[in-house]
């Protein structure tokens, strides 16, 4: 695969992704998730919640506004610095982010008036590019019937204002210990310059970020923890190893107050290794800012050592789009025609070998024949599954064409009732990697797929 466009479709006509507004011509960079696709996504936050929320004692969620105080973003830094460089062509019109530009080159980032170098030329046409100008990413709204400077507020551009904010809250009502995490997933708005690539750059997307509270100097085993623990959870849930690495920042790249960053990158088939998780070392920037900004301590007393100081922070944050949208693309297979769905005239298959964890729908429940007591029977063991899990109920079309169906949308067990099913009480269960299929008592059907699932 070397373009998005095999996926794209396959979300569009499975459910997976929708244009947003499709109707009205789409708004650009923004995406509605279908019935598959919202299944997909959630599974993927709960994956994460589970890993860094769920199996940890020191780690603790949160949900914080969208909205929140402006100061906020005056502590961040957003309202002066959240901005993006940008070029035009002054041929062809087009907008480049200009750090892209020099990226590509392997040149360092220079946007001081007058320094573009001109030998930097629009990628498009060829066309000479404008001088750098800063673009502020943040969507501005108004809060309150008066639209004026006093009640303009900001959509947030990322989640972690909101646990920084939180922290002595959160530290106090838990009866926190340093050191320790606040964990949440929750959308995110950024008026980006260049989206695209799908959903890999939209300008509203979702957030999954921890944020972790240690003492002053100890940043740095806890970054190389949580940076092998990123990589890690998208290993676990089947992401190839040869399409992950790692990228550390370099000096230029850093935010003043940061000790080091590194981003987990993705080979997206469109555009090579890009980002798709950071894990910063902070220092303590964040809270101390919040402090000045506030006027109020958000320091941490330490009863043990009877020291009181300002927490430094190792943050991780992933985008659930993009990892969604990443996982897709890893599990996407085309194969030889196999399912037997002698109706379509096809040589190649797709199957989507999706985690099972991130499958959208657990079990297809396939009755062969829409006749009442095998309907009956199919309609009993979905109500006993879907107690458990997602399932799908499918009686129309061959046997072959359902499991084509299943595969495409990365269902991991078909259960097929046939009319010996009414006689031995058993189910065929197919599965869709090995594509085995083995016969299983009705009643053990549950304790079997859950032992599956296990994997
Ligand atoms: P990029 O360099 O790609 O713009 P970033 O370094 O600005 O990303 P962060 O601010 O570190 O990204 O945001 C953390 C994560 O949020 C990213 O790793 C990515 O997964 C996700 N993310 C950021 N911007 C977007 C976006 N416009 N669309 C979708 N996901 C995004």
């Amino acid at each position: 695969m070397k373009s998005l466009e095999p996926i794209v479709s396959l979300a569009k006509r499975r459910g997976f992704i929708f244009q947003s507004s499709e109707i009205y011509g789409g708004l650009s960079s923004c995406y509605d998730y279908g019935p598959l696709g919202v299944e997909l996504k959630n599974n993927v936050k709960r994956m994460w919640w589970k890993a860094m929320v769920q199996d940890r004692d020191d780690v603790v969620g949160l949900d914080s506004a969208i909205l929140m105080h402006p100061k906020t973003w005056e502590a961040s830094g957003h309202v002066e610095g959240f901005t993006d460089p940008l070029v035009d062509c002054k041929v062809c019109k087009k907008r480049w982010r200009a750090d892209h530009l020099l990226e590509a080159k392997g040149m360092k980032p220079d946007f001081r008036p007058g320094a573009w170098d001109k030998s930097v030329v629009c990628p498009s046409c060829g066309g000479e590019l404008t001088d750098v100008r800063k673009f502020n990413l943040m969507f501005k709204t108004f809060m309150g019937a008066v639209e004026d400077d006093a009640s303009q507020i900001y959509l947030r551009p990322e989640t972690c204002q909101g646990i920084y904010v939180n922290f002595l809250n959160v530290q106090q009502s838990m009866r926190l210990k340093m050191p320790f995490g606040i964990a949440q997933v929750g959308k995110a708005f950024r008026n980006e310059i260049t989206p695209g690539h799908f959903t890999f750059r939209t300008r509203e997307f979702e957030q999954m970020e921890q944020q972790f509270f240690v003492a002053p100097g100890e940043t740095g085993p806890y970054f190389e923890d949580w940076k092998a623990r990123r990589m890690q959870w998208y290993l676990d849930l089947g992401i190839k190893k040869d399409h992950l690495r790692f990228r550390d920042h370099e000096g230029h790249e850093l935010a003043h107050y940061a000790k080091a960053a590194a981003d987990i990158e993705y080979l997206y088939p469109d555009q090579g290794f890009k980002e798709l998780a950071g894990i910063h070392d902070r220092g303590n920037w964040d809270l101390s800012r919040h402090q000045e900004f506030s006027g109020q301590s958000l320091e941490y007393f330490d009863p043990e050592k009877g020291e009181r100081y300002t927490p430094h922070i190792v943050e991780t944050s992933d985008g659930a789009d993009r990892a969604t949208l990443a996982f897709l693309i890893d599990a996407y297979q085309e194969v030889e025609a196999r399912s037997g769905d002698d109706d379509a005239k096809h040589e190649k298959e797709v199957v989507l070998r999706l985690h099972k964890q991130l499958a959208p729908i657990k079990a297809a429940i396939l009755p062969l024949s829409k006749k009442e007591p095998l309907q009956q029977l199919a309609k009993d063991i979905q109500k006993t599954l879907r107690a458990t899990w997602m399932t799908q109920y499918d009686e129309t079309g061959s046997i072959g064409k359902r499991y084509r169906r299943q595969d495409e949308t990365g269902t991991p067990f078909c259960v097929t009732v046939d009319f010996d099913s009414l006689e031995d009480k058993k189910v065929t269960v197919r599965d869709r990697d090995t594509m085995e299929q083995e016969r299983v008592a009705v009643e053990e059907l549950e304790a079997y797929i859950k032992e599956k699932m296990k994997v």
